[in-house]
Formats: C-alpha cells, structure tokens, sequence
C-alpha cells in the first residue's frame, strides 16, 4: 500500500492507496505554517504513522511539496516560507527510516493525471495549474519528466510582457502574474473593475455583459492562448489537462483552443484541452504515485 501527503499554504492531506488504486482512508489537518518547519516535520510523520496503523504494513510514501525543489531535495520559491532551503526530503526521509519521494505539486498534479485522470492512456500530457500561481508538469510515457534542474513544466515563469507586473521571481509579466486567480483580478482592477472581489465573479460579470470584466476575461483567454502556444510548439503534447481555482472558468475550454490556435506552429490546433478528473485529489493522488515508476 502507498501513502501520498499533499503539503498545502493551509491544510495537509495524506491519503492510504491500495494496490487498486483506490484511496482506502484519507485524513486532512491545517499546515501548522506559523508554527515553523519542524512543526510541519511533526505532522507529516504523524500522518504517516497513522496512515500506516491502519494499513497494517509498512508503506511506501510520496509527498506533493510547494513551489519548486533543487536536486538535492530543498525546497526553493516556495509560499511556504519556512520550507525555503531545508533538507526536507533528507529529514523525513531519516525519521521515517526509509527513502521517501518528494515532487512539488505541480507535477504530482500531472501525475496523477496522467496514471488515472483526464490524461489516462495518452502518451504524453501536459498538466497546467492555474491557482494562486500558475506551475506545470510533463509525464511522458506514464513517467514524469523532471529536467536537468528540475524546472520542467515551469511555464507560469515565461515573460509574455516586459513592461507587465512585476513577479516575485524577480521578471515582469510572467504567465503567472496574468494567469493566476490574483492575476487575473489585478489584470480586472487596472481596467477600473471595483465589483468583483474573486475570479469567478469577474466572469459572473463578464457573463452578464459587463464591459470591464469582458476585457478581463478577452485578456485572460488572449494570453492562455499565447502562453499554451509557446509550450505546445517545444512539447506537443498529446493532452493539455488543466487544474487549479481558475481551471473551473468554462471559456478556457470553449474559447481557449481557438486562441491558443492563432499562436500555434500547426495550421490547425490538435491538442485537447481538459478539465482534470481527480479535482482536489489530483495531488495526494500524484504524491502516493510517486513510487508506482
Ligand atoms: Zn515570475
């Protein structure tokens, strides 16, 4: 049996997965994020112990990291703040007493995807989150690819714009800054939106003809579709799934092909593009896959 741990900004979830692959107990708790790194040491050991009591049997284990980690398993450009530049993978790893696997979530999104979701049976898939920030992941063959400095996938870090908004990586106008649900609302409030206070009401607005959030939202669909271009043309993947708050947005699945289709190096544009199936899961999922290649 597996165990995978999904580490969050705000809650953690471990799951027991069978041999099946079916999820037999599942059990979520609030990151401890202020109480520092080795309180989230604490619960993640905790967790397993308790996942591990009711399987009867030592587990394997996987765990979906935030932000992106070096080869040497620290954790880099994480929002968990406390992370930045442990050894985490070395000091779960040593007080569990066994190797334990650790990707950033992203790419356990992909993953999972790719194994049981809307990637299932495809050669290859791309797996986009559009969230509080916007990450990928490639699983080519049913195996991740990670890349020589385990950067794979990171698109939201592609600058489309010079003179755009500044991002945290130290660029202006990367995908993320226009791609991510604070993107997308920034992006509604430089055009004099004041009403929408979230994503899903901006496209609320947008619905119901109002012209500001019809920008944002040409806007949003505009840059998708620049952005994905530039991954299709250097990966062609034979599935784009996508994940994270702002994939619920049902123009990305309606418009979106059409505009990534004016940038793409192809007279038409092949590539589907999906909503994810595991939801939530999708990087639990992905964590306790981990050890399944
Ligand atoms: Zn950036």
């Amino acid at each position: 049996m597996r165990i995978g741990i999904d580490l969050g900004g705000t809650k953690t979830e471990g799951v027991l997965v069978d041999s099946g692959g079916s999820v037999v107990s599942r059990k979520r708790y609030p990151t401890p994020g202020q109480a520092g790194y080795s309180a989230i040491l604490d619960q993640i050991i905790s967790l397993v112990y308790q996942l591990e009591a009711q399987a009867g049997q030592d587990c394997s284990v996987g765990v979906a990291a935030p932000g992106a980690l070096t080869a040497e398993g620290r954790i880099k450009n994480s929002n968990t703040q406390c992370l930045i530049g442990e050894p985490f993978q070395e000091d779960l790893s040593s007080r569990l007493g066994r190797p334990v696997r650790i990707e950033n979530d992203a790419n356990c999104f992909a993953l999972a995807e790719a194994l049981s979701g809307a990637g299932r049976g495809m050669s290859s898939v791309f797996g986009v989150i559009m969230g509080t920030g916007v990450g990928g992941g490639m699983v080519i063959r049913q195996r991740l690819h990670t890349g020589l400095q385990h950067i794979a996938g990171e698109w939201g870090h592609n600058s489309i714009n010079p003179d755009g908004p500044s991002c945290y990586c130290g660029q202006r106008g990367c995908i993320e800054t226009y791609l991510s649900g604070p993107g997308f609302l920034a992006d509604y409030r430089r055009l004099g939106g004041v009403t929408a206070v979230t994503p899903e009401a901006v496209v609320c607005e947008a619905e119901a003809k109002n012209p500001i959030a019809e920008q944002a939202l040409d806007n949003l669909l505009e840059r998708f579709g620049k952005a994905l271009a530039g991954v299709i043309n250097i990966l062609d993947p034979h599935v784009i799934v996508l994940g994270g708050g702002l994939s619920k947005i049902s123009q990305l699945y309606d418009s979106g092909p059409d505009r990534i289709a004016r940038y793409v190096f192809n007279p038409v544009l092949e590539t589907p593009v999906r909503p994810n199936l595991n939801g939530d899961s999708a990087g639990v999922l992905g964590a306790a896959s981990l050890w399944d290649y």
